[in-house]
């Protein structure tokens, strides 16, 4: 691993979360092993890595069936004036109907992860170039921001090529 830093190792351990660090197989076998079994976790791929795993995952079929669609230039530019945050391009989501009728997509997620993360984290991590970071069933909920009680499930994105998730199943 060129560039490992035993500082940062330190600093995510010290959270409470392991690090591991595997040859390809082993890690992409990781994933498959979580979403097989239904574990959340959070994975920090190689872009190697991260293409092995999309190539398997997102088939034609998944795609079809949950909906996957390339982020129009209109939801980017309102992604860029509304929410300031730019440089979403080559971004995938899908639009989860929420029960009062508004929809949840590629908008809704990064005005989300704005409100809860700060405009800051959600830069730093869509200008990830080298690092992919793969959330399996994540745990965190995507709230309705119409009627702020809907819980949207479903929702799944591969954003700018460096965050995005994988779920064992499809959306209710
Ligand atoms: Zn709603």
């Amino acid at each position: 691993m060129a560039g490992f830093s035993l500082d940062s190792v330190e600093a995510v351990v010290g959270s409470g979360r392991a690090v591991i660090s595997a040859d390809d197989g082993t890690v992409v076998a990781a994933v498959r092993d979580a979403l097989r079994h239904g574990r959340s976790a959070t994975f920090y791929l190689t872009p190697g890595q991260a293409a092995t795993v999309k190539s398997w995952y997102w088939t034609p079929q998944r795609v079809e069936e949950r909906g996957l669609e390339p982020v129009s230039n209109e939801e980017l530019a309102r992604i860029g004036s509304e929410l300031r945050i730019e440089g979403m391009g080559h971004s995938y989501s899908n639009r989860i109907v929420c029960e009062c009728g508004a929809v949840y997509g590629a908008f809704e997620f990064v005005q989300q992860g704005v409100a809860e993360h700060g405009k800051e984290q959600v830069d730093a991590v869509l200008a990830l170039e080298d690092v992919y970071v793969l959330r399996v069933n994540p745990v965190n909920s995507a709230v309705c921001p119409a009627c702020t009680r809907g819980i949207i499930v479903g929702h799944e994105y591969d954003m700018t090529g460096s965050y995005g998730c994988c779920r064992s199943e499809a959306p209710v």
